[in-house]
């Protein structure tokens, strides 16, 4: 059984008299020790479904819909007391900006070690400093940012700092949304080549979410493309990248340098995300897509296995006999 499945998932947000479906009807698994690069346009909904999984959805405006199953357990019918019981030790997260959530005015060390304190007690004073010092280093920072507060350091060791924090526990399950993102090249490579590291001593997934298809290319197993809350194809990443199915995976990668060559070569796909307060009819990518037939703006296309690794949703690909899950 795969560590995350997740059946058929929709979360709409209720703001006013408008509702924005963010997620719509995904369906995904992560398996134990699995990276899986999340990749899609601003405003797809890679947060929301991270945010989901995590249940930290603002309750009184988000409405989720489906299932996910950690380990077994039902995530979103778990108490607060069963959900504090997992984060961090099980499920943890980096965001881009998780070191706002760290006090200005409290060294590293301590705070990282009132986090250490949540699940596991019993140390003492001393033990507990080691513990931190070598888990810093684990991350290759110096002693002494134990002592530092967090302004005093770089963007690139904030992050180590969110990272050390996100594997304190060893979870089963790490969630980095856009963790990277805002480190120079060098200093992104660096990080991630650690991490894949301690992921693999640590026996941890990883869940990746990134506008940056080359990071996926590196640091992930497999890949998720979501467009407009939709998961319009999965696959093991070295087959999507050499092969892709869907229109707009295909949009992505030409979008790429790195994967067409010359600067000139580059070009987006035209248009935008559809409006999300409306219901889609047909296929939800159909207004930017070149391939579109009269077919996809009237039948909705299904997530349909084209092998046993890879899936997607295209009229163009795949049979109803092949209808995934
Ligand atoms: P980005 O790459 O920019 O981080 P994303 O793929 O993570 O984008 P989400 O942040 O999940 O996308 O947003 C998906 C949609 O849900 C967007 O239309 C966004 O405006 C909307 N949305 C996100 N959070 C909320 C919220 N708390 N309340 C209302 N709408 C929201
Ligand atoms: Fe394009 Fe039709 Fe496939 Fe949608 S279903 S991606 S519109 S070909
Ligand atoms: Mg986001």
């Amino acid at each position: 059984m795969a560590l995350l499945q997740i059946r058929n998932l929709s979360v709409s947000y209720h703001t006013g008299s408008r509702m924005v479906t963010a997620v719509n009807g995904v369906s995904l698994d992560v398996e134990e020790q699995d990276s899986v690069g999340i990749v899609g346009e601003s405003g797809s909904g890679k947060s929301t479904l991270a945010m989901a999984i995590l249940r930290l959805l603002p309750g009184r405006t988000a409405r989720v819909e489906g299932e996910i199953l950690f380990g077994g357990q039902p995530l979103l019918e778990l108490g607060e007391q069963e959900l504090s019981r997992l984060r961090w030790k099980e499920l943890a997260v980096v965001f881009q900006k998780s070191m706002n959530s760290l006090s200005p005015v409290h060294r590293i060390g301590a705070q990282m070690a009132d986090i250490y304190r949540l699940h596991e007690k019993g140390l003492n004073k001393k033990q507990l400093r080691e513990r931190i010092i070598k888990l810093l280093e684990s991350v290759r920072l110096p002693a002494r940012v134990y002592d530092l507060y967090p302004h005093e350091l770089s963007g690139g060791m904030m992050q180590r700092v969110s990272i050390a924090l996100g594997l304190m526990h060893r979870p089963r399950l790490l969630i980095l949304d856009e963790a990277t993102t805002a480190l120079d090249v060098v200093t992104q490579g660096q990080i991630l080549r650690e991490m894949m590291e301690l992921e693999r001593e640590l026996r941890i997934a990883r869940i990746m979410i990134t506008h940056d298809m080359s990071v996926v290319a590196v640091a992930c197993k497999k890949v998720a493309v979501m467009y407009a809350g939709h998961l319009v194809e999965f696959g093991p990443v070295q087959d999507v990248l050499r092969h892709p199915l869907h229109p707009y995976t295909k949009g992505l990668l030409q979008s790429l340098p790195s994967f067409k060559g010359a600067k000139d070569n580059i070009r987006g796909i035209p248009g935008s995300l559809p409006d999300l307060s409306l219901p889609v009819q047909g296929c939800v990518f159909a207004d930017r897509c070149e391939h579109a037939m009269p077919v996809c703006r009237q039948v909705k296309p299904a997530d349909t296995a084209y092998s046993v690794s890879r899936r997607t949703a295209c009229h163009l690909i795949g049979g109803e006999e092949h209808a995934a899950q």
